[in-house]
Formats: structure tokens, sequence, C-alpha cells
């Protein structure tokens, strides 16, 4: 049965921005590449983010005494974390984990990890949109984080202290600094932090297309398929049996994003993967301009220009990968986007939810699976897979095959858990 399938070399599974990123460095390699989705190329949670490329992102998601601020933001339905509560009972193994994460001592090794991924980021997307005619997508950026209070803004905290003791170019700007920079944001912000030397996206899902037709262009196949079972052989290779038959591929890389777990668990393979769910809202007629990317740190939300109108992106929706969107979270975003800019214009707007793909300790599943030969995998990138994805791709491609990588990748491995 083996040799009737057809042979389709190096198969990268999901064509959101990581798998795009392996596809893209497989081909360099000289590889045969075949890239499966049941989708378009960058359709799913690579379509719709806040668009940062934070080349020097190194905060995880879980931080010492975080727990404390967990209730207040449930009970807030304008609050940055939602649950249904229904879904609890799946929720709390992953958030134990995700709290032990956030022990003190266990966050520099993770920072470290986290920033040697993100570093090259800006100009590996430079490199890899080279000649699409779609350069443009990517601009150089400003993170700009708005305080309120202005005493908050404080580079001697612990988080801000692990960015600089890492050499992250952070800069505390006043009130009338921030005017300069962005003269849209309310007197309401007093102070801010600037962290230099970033990029941003002005069409998070068009840069996902657009090198997805660099790859085809350069004779890589794109297959619309939803993958059913992954089934490793003795030879070493794997058997990918889709809606649209069975493929036989000398190696997968496993890049499905949120969903990549449950093609794993029928080989006994576990792991605490979870869907973060965030939304947007695009203001299609917003009227104003932000210069950069704009965190707001009140409201947890991210606010940046894009070709389609003004974007604001944020909350962490715990409700599995099946339950419909619940826009509400999504609308609530236009709050925070007005009390920042004053004079958006907020009645033209879309809306969008995507999965993000998190493990409890903000970092990547990137490498082989022991015992499983044919199977690397790529996912896992939760709050930062659209900085992640082009290094994720050097590394995946190169232990596809065979390479050794040129960073240390101990801290990505499968066998954490
Ligand atoms: C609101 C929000 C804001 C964000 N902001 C940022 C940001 O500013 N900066 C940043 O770096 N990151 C950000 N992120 C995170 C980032 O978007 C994700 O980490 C990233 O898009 C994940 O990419 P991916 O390729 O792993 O997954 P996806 O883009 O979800 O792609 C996975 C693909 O696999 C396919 N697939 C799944 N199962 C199968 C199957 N069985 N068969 C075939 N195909 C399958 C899916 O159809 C999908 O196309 C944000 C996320 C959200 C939700």
């Amino acid at each position: 049965m083996a040799d009737k399938e057809e042979d389709i070399g190096y198969a990268v599974i999901g064509a959101g921005i990581v798998g795009i990123c392996t596809a893209l460095s497989l081909q360099e390699r000289g590889k045969k590449v075949t890239l499966l989705d049941a989708l378009q190329p960058s359709e799913a949670t690579s379509f719709g983010n806040a668009g940062v490329i934070s080349s020097w992102a190194c905060i995880p998601q879980s931080m010492p005494g975080i727990w404390k601020n967990v209730p207040k933001w449930l009970m807030d339905p304008e609050g940055p974390v939602a649950l249904r509560w229904g879904y609890l009972p799946k929720f709390l193994p992953w958030m134990v984990k995700f709290l032990a994460a956030g022990k003190a001592d266990r966050i520099p090794a993770i920072a470290d990890a986290m920033l040697q991924l993100h570093r090259p980021t800006v100009d590996l997307y430079r490199r890899h949109l080279e000649g699409t005619g779609h350069e443009a997508l990517v601009k150089d950026s400003y993170y700009v984080f708005a305080y309120r209070n202005a005493a908050d803004a404080n580079l001697d905290n612990f988080e801000w202290r692990l960015r600089t003791e890492r050499g992250v170019p952070a800069e505390r700007i006043d009130r009338g600094a921030l005017s300069d920079i962005e003269p849209e944001i309310s007197d309401a912000y007093q102070a801010a932090i600037l962290v230099k030397d970033q990029g941003r996206a002005l069409d998070p899902g068009g840069i996902g297309k657009a090198l997805a037709e660099k790859f085809q262009r350069a004779g890589g196949t794109f297959k619309q398929c939803r993958v059913e079972s992954l089934h490793p052989r003795e030879d070493k290779r794997v058997s990918i049996k889709t809606d649209a038959g069975t493929f036989d591929a000398e190696k997968v890389v496993l890049a499905a994003g949120a969903w990549s777990a449950n093609l794993l668990k029928p080989l006994g393979i576990n792991l605490p993967l979870e869907s973060e769910r965030g939304y947007h809202i695009v203001f299609t007629d917003p009227g104003v301009t932000v210069n950069n990317s704009v965190m707001m740190t009140d409201a947890k939300c991210v606010i940046s220009s894009m070709n389609m109108g003004v974007r604001c992106a944020g909350t962490a929706e715990f409700a599995g990968l099946d339950h419909p969107p619940n826009y509400k979270r999504a609308h609530v975003l236009a709050g925070p986007a007005k009390r920042l800019l004053p004079n958006l214009n907020t009645e033209a707007r879309e809306v969008w939810m995507g999965h993000r793909p998190s493990f409890p300790d903000s970092l990547p599943a990137i490498g082989n699976i022991p015992g499983i030969p044919g199977i690397v995998t790529a996912f896992g990138h939760g709050h930062l897979g659209l900085t992640a994805a082009p290094m994720t791709g050097q590394l995946a491609s190169q232990i596809a095959i065979g390479e050794t990588p040129n960073i240390d990748v101990s801290p990505y491995s499968v066998d954490r858990f």
C-alpha cells in the first residue's frame, strides 16, 4: 500500500506564518517541499495578530505574582482574560503548569530562550520578503509601552530589569516626548517606555500570503487538505492521511499551530498546548494614525496602524478550539482604543478571533520527538508566533535535514513536559 502513496518530499503541515517560514527555509536548503493546510495560507491565527515584530521580546506570560491579578481580570467584562466556565476542568491542569512556570527562579532561562529566537526576526523577514514586491509590509518601529500613571513606567522593576539586563534598548520618556512620537495618544497617558529597534507588520496576513506565493513560485507545492492522522513508518518516513488521499513524506514538520497537539495524541504524545483565543477589532475609517506598535499597559492590548485601518488586538480567552467566537470580546476593545486615541473614529469596524498556540512556559516546541524520527515539531509560539516564525523555520528545517542548529535548542524540547 505504501508504494501507492504520492511521494511529497518534506511535508510541512500548517500554512500559518510558522509553517510558511519553515517551508521557505527547507526550500533554501534545496529540498522538495509540500505545504499542507485545510485553509489557504495565512488564514488562521497568523492572519489577524497585532503585527508586533518584537525582536527584543523576552518576558513570558507567566510572571511572579501574576496569580494575584487573575480573579480581578476574570471578573471584569472588559478585562484582558476570559474563561468559559464549562471549560474550567480542561483549563485547570494547564493553569497549574502556567503558574508554576512563573516562579522567579525559572524566568531568566525562559527569557534567554525567548530572546535568541526573536533577535534576528526583522532581518530574516526582510530577507524572505526580498523580491516579492511586498517588502514594505515590514516597517521599522518602536514598541511604545504607554502608562497612565507615570510612576508605573519604571525601568527598575523586575520586568524591565529582565529586559535591560539582556541589552534591550529601552528608554523611559515623559508626556512631552510621548506626544512628539505619538501625537494622537490621550493626555491621560503620562509616560511611556520605548523599546527601540523593532519591526511591525502593516498586514500580518499579507506577509504570510506573499511568502507562500514566493515559496510556490520557486517550485514549492501547496496542497489544500485536512490532515486526519500521521503514521510514522519503520523506514522512518511518515504516511500522512488526509481528506484528499494519503501522502508519503520523507519527514514531517508539524506546524499546525494550536491544533498540532491533536495530531500527536494518537501517537501517545500528550502535550500541554492550550488555545489562548485572542480577538482584534479593526477601525477601517479611523481618522487617526499611530506611528508605532503601542501597548496599552492598563488594558493589555496593542494598537497599530495597518494597511486596512487601525487594529486593536488583545484578550486571552480560554474556551478551547471548537467553541464559537464571542465577538463581544472584540467589540470591548473599542473602549480602551478610544481611551488611548480620543479622535479615533470607531464607527466602521471589522472583528476577528484567532487561536494562540500556548504552552505554559511561553516557549514553543521546536525539535525532534524522541522515538518518532519522522516528525519535527514547530508549534506553540503563543503570543509571539509572528515574531518567532523566521528563526523557528530556520531551526526546524535544520533539524529536519539532520543539521545541527547554531543555537542551543534544548529549551524548546518536547521532553521538558
Ligand atoms: C489577538 C492576537 C494578537 C497577536 N499579536 C501578535 C503580535 O503582535 N506579534 C507576534 O509575534 N505574535 C502575535 N500573536 C501570536 C501569533 O499570531 C501566533 O503565535 C502565530 O500566528 C501562530 O502561527 P502558527 O503558524 O503557529 O499558527 P496558525 O497561523 O494558526 O497556523 C496553523 C495552520 O495549521 C492549519 N491546520 C491545523 N490543523 C490542521 C490539519 N489537521 N490539517 C491541515 N491544516 C491544519 C490551520 O488551518 C492553520 O492555517 C497574536 C495572536 C493573537 C490571537
